[in-house]
C-alpha cells in the first residue's frame, strides 16, 4: 500500500514543470494541471508546458555573477528544466539562452513520460486546503483561480494581525516597478540626504535639479520611445502608479508637482530648495541599493539608462533594475508563506514560481524546484529544511518572504539579496567571488544534509541526479 500523500500542482509552466519532476523523482505521485489548450493566456501561444512567453535568454552563465550562482546551486540539486536548458541552449555569448519551442517540447515530453505524474488538462478554480497542492499558476493566472487565492488568502489558520494579511494587498496585479540603483555608483557629491519637512530621520538620498537641468531632463522623457504595448496589455494605468512619461505628457510642469516635488526638501549645501528633486530610498532587504521612488515608467530599457544619466548624481549609475510595468498576479509572500513556500494559514498549500513574488524565468524555476523538494518531503513524513540564507536559493526565498510586506515587489537575484560577508571586501569582483564560494560551501553542506533526507530516497531519478 501506498502511504505517501499525493501532491496537486496546478500550472505546467516553468515552476510546476519542475516542481512536478522533483517529486516525481523522489518516489511522491504527482497530479499536473495544465489549462492550456482549453483555455490559454494572452500571452502563450502553445500547448507546451513550460513555454517562455517573451525572451529566450535564462540569463548569465558567468562565473561568480548573481543568475550564474542560482543557476549553479540548481545545477547541483538536479534542476531537470535547467538541464533541459543546457540541452537545448543555443550560443548567445556569455548567456544560457535557449530554442524556446525545442525547450518546451523537451520538457513536455519528459513531464509526460515519467509514470508518476499524471496530466489533467484542466483549468483549476478550487484549491481544497487540506490537500497538499502547490499553486504554480504564473503571472497570468486565469481569474478563477485568483478569486481562489484571495479567498484562501483571507481564510483560515491564525489570523491574528502578526499574520494575517492585508485584504487589499495579498494579490497584486500589476506590477509597477522604479529602476533601482547600485548605491556605490551614485555620486554622492551632487546629492543630499534629507527628508521631507526634516520629518523622520533623513534616510532618502535627493538629486536636486536646477531650472536647466529639469528642462533638459523633460525634452528627454517626452522624446525616449516606450515599450511597444501587446493589445492584450491594454493597461489602464492606476491614476497612483502612472508611469512618470504619462505624467509628463499632462504637462511640463506636472512632474515638479508630482514625483520630482521638491517642497520640503532644502538643500544643507545651499539652504534653498531646489526647482526639481528626485527621491532615492534604500530598498528594504537591498543594503546596498536605491529605488527611485515614484519613478515606474514603461520605456525601453536603452531609453532609460540615457534619461535617468540626466540626473545629477547619476551620469554614471549602474542599475540593478530599470523601471516596468506589466500585468503580473503575485501574492503578498511576506505576509502569507512560510520559508517553506507553504502557507501560514494552510500547511498543505504551498505557491511556486512568479505568482509567489518572484521575477525571471531562472527564479521561477528554482521556486518551482523547491516547491517539490519540498512537497516531496511533506508528502512522505519528513519535514522540509529551507536553504541557509548565505545561498542564492535561499537568499531568494528569505527576500519573498522577509520582505516588508506593505511594499513588496517581485524581486530576481541579485547580489544585493545576498547577505554581506563578515569582512568588507572594496573590490566588487572579488568581493562577488567570496560570497559565490561561500554560497556553494553552505550549499553543499545543506543539500548534503538535509535535501534527500527529508523524504523518500530518490527514484532511478535519470540523467538529473546529481550525487
Ligand atoms: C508577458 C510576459 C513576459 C515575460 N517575459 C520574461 C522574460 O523575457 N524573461 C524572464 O526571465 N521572465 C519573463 N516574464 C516573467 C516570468 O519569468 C514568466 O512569466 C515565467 O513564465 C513565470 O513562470 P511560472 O512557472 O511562474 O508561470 P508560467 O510559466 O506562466 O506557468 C503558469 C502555467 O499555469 C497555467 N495556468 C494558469 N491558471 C491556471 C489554472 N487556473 N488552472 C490550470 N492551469 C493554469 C498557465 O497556462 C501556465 O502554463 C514575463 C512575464 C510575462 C507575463
Amino acid at each position: 500500500m501506498d502511504l505517501h500523500k499525493k501532491v496537486r500542482i496546478v500550472g505546467a509552466g516553468l515552476a510546476g514543470s519542475e516542481a512536478a519532476w522533483q517529486c516525481a523523482r523522489r518516489g511522491v505521485a504527482v497530479e499536473l494541471f495544465e489549462m492550456r489548450p482549453a483555455r490559454t493566456t494572452p500571452a502563450h501561444q502553445t500547448q507546451d508546458f513550460a513555454e517562455l512567453v517573451c525572451s529566450n535568454s535564462l540569463k548569465s552563465e558567468s562565473e561568480h555573477t548573481a543568475p550564474w550562482l542560482l543557476k549553479e546551486e540548481m545545477r547541483r540539486s538536479g534542476s531537470r528544466l535547467l538541464e533541459i536548458a543546457r540541452e537545448t541552449a543555443v550560443p548567445a555569448g556569455h548567456a544560457l539562452a535557449v530554442d524556446r519551442a525545442e525547450f518546451s517540447r523537451k520538457v513536455t515530453e519528459a513531464i509526460s513520460a515519467e509514470p508518476l505524474i499524471t496530466i489533467r488538462r484542466e483549468e483549476v478554480t478550487e484549491i481544497d486546503p487540506e490537500q497538499l497542492t502547490v499553486i504554480a499558476t504564473g503571472p497570468l493566472t486565469s481569474d478563477a483561480l485568483s478569486q481562489e487565492i484571495v479567498r484562501l488568502s483571507t481564510s483560515g489558520g491564525d489570523l491574528s494581525p502578526s499574520t494575517a494579511p492585508l485584504p487589499h494587498s495579498s494579490l497584486f496585479f500589476y506590477d509597477s516597478i522604479s529602476p533601482i540603483v547600485e548605491a556605490d555608483s551614485i555620486d554622492m557629491s551632487k546629492v543630499y540626504l534629507a527628508a521631507r519637512y526634516d520629518k523622520g530621520s533623513a534616510d532618502y538620498i535627493n538629486c536636486p535639479m536646477s531650472k536647466d537641468e529639469y528642462d533638459r531632463f523633460y525634452d528627454a522623457l517626452l522624446a525616449a520611445q516606450s515599450v511597444d504595448q501587446k493589445d492584450w496589455e491594454n493597461l489602464n494605468y492606476f491614476e497612483s502608479c502612472l508611469p512618470i512619461e504619462e505624467i509628463a505628457r499632462r504637462g511640463r510642469d506636472t512632474l515638479r508637482f508630482g514625483p520630482m516635488k521638491p517642497v520640503g526638501l532644502k538643500d544643507p549645501r545651499t539652504g534653498r530648495i531646489p526647482y526639481a528633486a528626485v527621491q532615492l530610498r534604500q530598498e528594504n532587504l537591498r543594503a546596498d541599493s536605491y529605488n527611485l521612488v515614484g519613478f515606474q515608467n514603461h520605456l525601453k530599457f536603452g531609453e532609460q539608462a540615457h534619461v535617468l544619466s540626466l540626473i545629477p548624481g547619476l551620469e554614471n549609475a549602474r542599475f540593478l533594475r530599470y523601471g516596468q510595468i506589466h500585468r503580473n498576479t503575485y501574492i503578498n509572500s511576506p505576509s502569507l508563506l512560510n520559508k517553506t513556500l507553504t502557507m501560514k494559514a494552510h500547511p498543505e498549500v504551498m505557491f511556486a514560481g512568479q505568482i509567489c513574488g518572484v521575477e525571471g524565468y531562472v527564479e521561477s524555476i528554482a521556486t518551482g524546484m523547491m516547491a517539490g523538494m519540498n512537497a516531496a518531503a511533506l508528502a512522505t513524513g519528513g519535514e522540509p529544511v529551507p536553504p541557509p540564507r548565505a545561498t542564492a536559493l535561499g537568499s531568494l526565498i528569505h527576500y519573498i518572504t522577509a520582505a516588508e510586506s506593505r511594499t513588496f515587489q517581485p524581486a530576481n537575484i541579485t547580489f544585493d539579496l545576498l547577505p554581506a560577508l563578515e569582512t568588507r571586501v572594496r573590490d566588487r569582483k572579488e568581493r562577488h567571488r567570496q560570497q559565490c564560494e561561500l554560497a556553494l560551501r553552505e550549499f553543499d553542506e545543506w543539500h548534503h544534509r538535509h535535501v534527500w533526507q527529508t523524504g523518500a530516497a530518490p527514484t532511478g531519478a535519470r540523467s538529473g541526479s546529481k550525487r
